[in-house]
């Protein structure tokens, strides 16, 4: 049984409130660290606490919900986390939203929005948190990418632009913050079984599932396996990989 892998570390994880993010967080709990999940709302950060910790009153979990794509909130959040726990060791950049519109249906808004959340909010992210990385002598910040950045998808161009655009960043800021000791990596998921997916016929999963050489879709717990590796210091000399946890889907 793996133990401690965090124990001392403080992660902040956005879209912590269900699916893969609350999987990472609770992984991480398992773990030793202390975490702060970002909710869209102050009400469903706090709901995701209180469910945490109903499973381990020892938990060291808090919630927060700042706007994820302002430079201003998100280095006030991140600002008030290192005052209250002694630094930031981990950033998880998780929160998304998907597409699914044809190009012709696209409105302006619709773009600029999954934008602002996929994109602008992992780069406001990681600025607020460089400086008290540097400070602290390094630190770990991950994306949550999706395997649609290596394939793209057959509608909806929004969403895997916005993929594509994590992986840019991730390799890139990799680049710049290795000197600094700041390990920058992603996770790319393939079919998950979130709240998106549960919604399915079960025998659509299946349908799904056949097309996947390991013959299932992953479960929150499997991305997160691959969050809490990238995260240790089991992965001290990897840095700007996009980690693939998809069953070798091929699209
Ligand atoms: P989900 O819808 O279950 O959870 C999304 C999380 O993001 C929630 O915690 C929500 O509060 C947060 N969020 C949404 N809009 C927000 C906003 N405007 N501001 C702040 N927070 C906001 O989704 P999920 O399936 O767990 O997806 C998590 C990540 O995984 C996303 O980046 C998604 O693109 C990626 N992903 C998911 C799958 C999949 O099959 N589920 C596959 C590949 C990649």
């Amino acid at each position: 049984m793996i133990k401690d892998l965090l124990k001392d570390k403080v992660a902040i994880v956005t879209g912590g409130t269900r699916g893969i993010g609350l999987a990472i967080v609770r992984k991480f709990l398992e773990q030793g660290a202390t975490v702060v999940l970002c909710g869209s709302r102050q009400e469903t950060a706090d709901k995701a606490v209180a469910e945490l910790k109903a499973e381990n009153k020892g938990y060291k979990v808090s919630g927060i919900a700042p706007k994820l794509s302002s430079y201003e909130a998100m280095r006030e959040a991140v600002g008030k986390v290192a005052k209250d726990f002694g630094g930031v060791d981990i950033l998880v950049n998780n929160a998304g939203i998907s597409a699914k519109e044809k190009i012709e249906d696209y409105k302006e808004e619709d773009f600029d929005k999954i934008l602002e959340l996929n994109v602008k909010a992992v780069f406001a992210g990681a600025k607020a948190v460089v400086p008290i990385m540097k400070e602290r002598g390094g630190g770990v910040i991950l994306n949550t990418s999706s395997m649609v950045s290596i394939y793209g998808q057959p509608s909806g161009c929004g969403y895997p632009a916005t993929k594509f655009a994590v992986n840019g960043l991730t390799k890139s800021l990799a680049r710049e913050l290795g000197p600094d000791n700041i390990r920058v990596n992603a996770v790319a998921p393939g079919v998950t079984r979130t709240d998106m997916v549960a919604a399915l016929p079960e025998e659509m999963v299946m349908k799904v599932s056949e097309g996947i050489p390991l013959r299932r879709i992953g479960e929150p717990e499997d991305v997160a396996n691959a969050f809490l590796f990238l995260a240790s210091d089991l992965a001290s000399y990897v840095t700007g990989e996009i980690l693939s946890v998809d069953g070798a889907t091929q699209v």
